[in-house]
């Protein structure tokens, strides 16, 4: 089980900016941390996208009942992970102590019905007072399944949903990567072995199906993707990581851990990009190339953004007429704060604020270099402050996480959903178009003159 001092040593990330000057260590959880997702549901979160993985919660059903399946991450082959697993304790298994009994059962049941390629299993605050073993049950377990069963121990109280996926990440780190070669360069790929390069993607979540928008592009290139962490990943791809050639840490500085480590331990450079954006988009795949301080792939991969951005430039030009000059008020968090403003500025919009409460020093920094010195962050998004500010700027649209849709909504302000539940692909090149419509479809719906028309009655 995590003790005090493996979760001490995940809140000081020696990657973070933060910890490198004198007042160390990332935010220690407070009372009601948990509230915006505990630790269990940020490990959940980051791993529930292995597809052929059976994520089994052990714990009462509320863990489990309320969080499945939340996230718009897609497989392109196996869904297991949409199956929702949990040991569902009661009182009566508290009471008798059969916590461990019922998750032993559980694998066994789970191995021989649906033959899933591991099991991991997810810690909960119930079990975790209790003291329930789950490392010497995955033991048992998985020599009597044959699979590998892995434990993931993040129970809610530990701490936040950031907490979270550190630990999903380090548990990946200590107990899947590293353990298998990769597969054979493919015959039918469409650059030969010899000009070819591997790398790995942190913290990428195909929400949508985004990433098959991007993973065309790097086939060109000759750039195969061993792993992505985690979105549309299988357990066989993630014990390969520790062979890519270069890392990117796509969208959120939770797994940040990973990428040190895996930097320290197998010397795999890494950086931090975005695919949201032109320009982001243009820049992650420059990065990812000088990374790989290959010169022949430089130069493909600039022939590649200039076609890229010419077609998309051409697809943007009638949505910006119509988008040039709106006011938004973004709030979302880590970096979606700069990436996405660097996205709705390349539509030729005005973002009045953005929100940080999630974001990092360096996230803030990017920001002010986007919008100026005098850029407007909120740390804090309840829904008084969000109007207020929506309307001393004049915001005509705000785009936020799902959670703040009704504050819009009762405000009748036009509102975008940004966050990971979103039907929306908006990643890559074809991203910016799907985005550029979407935020169009959103100002533009006959319903804002309608709700906003004052009653026939006043
Ligand atoms: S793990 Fe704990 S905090 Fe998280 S949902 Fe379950 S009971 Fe709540």
């Amino acid at each position: 089980m995590m003790n005090n001092n493996d979760i001490a040593a995940l809140f000081v990330e020696p990657a973070c900016e933060h910890n490198g000057k004198h007042k160390t260590g990332c935010k220690p959880p407070k009372p009601g941390s948990t509230a915006g997702g505990c630790a269990f549901d940020g490990a959940q979160i980051t791993l529930l996208p292995v597809a052929d993985v059976a994520h089994l919660v052990h714990g009462p059903i509320g863990c489990a009942g309320s969080s499945w399946d939340n996230r718009g991450s897609r497989s392109s082959g196996p869904e297991l992970n949409r199956l929702g697993f949990t040991t569902d304790l009661s009182e009566q298994d508290v009471i008798m102590g059969r916590g461990e009994r019922r998750l032993f059962h559980a694998v066994r049941h789970i191995a021989e019905r649906y033959r899933p390629a591991a099991i991991f299993i997810y810690n909960t605050c119930v079990p975790a007072m209790e003291g329930d073993d789950i490392e010497s049950v995955c033991r048992s377990a998985s020599a009597a399944a044959g699979i590998p069963v892995i434990a993931v121990d993040a129970a809610g109280f530990y701490g936040s949903k950031n907490l979270g996926n550190r630990i999903a990440g380090d548990v990946m780190l200590r107990q899947v990567v590293g353990q298998r070669e990769p597969a054979p360069w493919p015959s039918d790929y469409p650059v030969a072995e010899s000009l070819g390069h591997s790398i790995g993607l942190i913290g990428e979540y195909n929400i949508a199906g985004e990433f098959w928008q991007v993973l065309p592009l790097l086939d060109e290139l000759g750039v195969r993707v061993l792993c992505t962490l985690s979105g549309d990943a299988r357990f066989a791809e993630i014990q390969t990581l520790h062979r890519s050639e270069a890392n990117m840490l796509v969208c959120s500085r939770a797994l940040i851990n990973v990428a040190r480590q895996l930097k320290e331990q197998y010397g795999t450079p890494w950086f931090e990009g975005s695919f949201y954006g032109l320009r982001e988009m243009s820049s992650s795949l420059r990065q990812l190339a000088g990374l790989l301080g290959d010169e022949d792939l430089i130069a493909r991969t600039e022939t590649l953004i200039a076609r890229e951005e010419a077609f998309v430039q051409s697809k943007l030009a009638p949505w910006r007429d119509r988008l040039r000059g709106k006011r938004v008020l973004l709030y979302t968090g880590g970096v979606k704060s700069w990436s996405v403003v660097s996205a709705l500025q390349d539509l030729g919009m005005d973002v009045v604020a953005t929100g940080t409460r999630k974001s990092t020093e360096e996230d803030k920094a990017r920001i002010r270099a986007l919008m100026g010195e005098d850029a407007l962050m909120m740390d804090e998004g309840n829904p008084r402050l969000l109007l207020d500010t929506a309307y001393r700027y004049g915001a005509d649209m705000m785009i936020a996480g799902g959670r703040n849709m009704y504050t819009a909504y009762k405000a009748r302000l036009p509102f975008l959903d940004i966050n990971q539940e979103r039907e929306e692909a908006f990643a890559g090149y074809q991203g910016m178009v799907n985005l550029a419509a979407a935020v169009c479809r959103t100002l533009e719906s006959p319903v804002w003159p309608q709700v906003n028309r004052p009653a026939p009655w006043h």
